[in-house]
């Protein structure tokens, strides 16, 4: 298959590349050369770096959130064991 290379362009100039990426919160988005004028002072980033941070912390989530339902679902085996079926004869 071809492998294109992704690269988005900014909504706001049209034609120009988003190269960069703004990491603050309140904006969290992809910046052309032109918008980063608007980000001074922002953690502003090249996009490569800023989508491999990115996908690391979603990562990072996936991660936690495994390591949790595990002991949930056995938790709830335990509580479906203790209870013994009532066997008299
Ligand atoms: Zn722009
Ligand atoms: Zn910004």
């Amino acid at each position: 298959m071809e492998k294109k290379q992704h690269v988005s362009t900014c909504a706001i100039h049209r034609g120009e590349k988003c190269k960069y990426y703004c990491m603050e919160e309140k904006c969290d988005r992809a910046l052309c050369q032109m918008c980063i004028t608007k980000h001074q002072g922002h953690r502003v980033k090249p996009i490569e770096i800023a989508m491999l941070e990115k996908k690391k912390r979603a990562e990072k989530a996936k991660h936690e959130v495994k390591s949790v339902s595990p002991e949930k679902k056995e938790v709830k085996k335990v509580q479906k064991v203790a209870v013994p079926p009532v066997a008299t004869k």
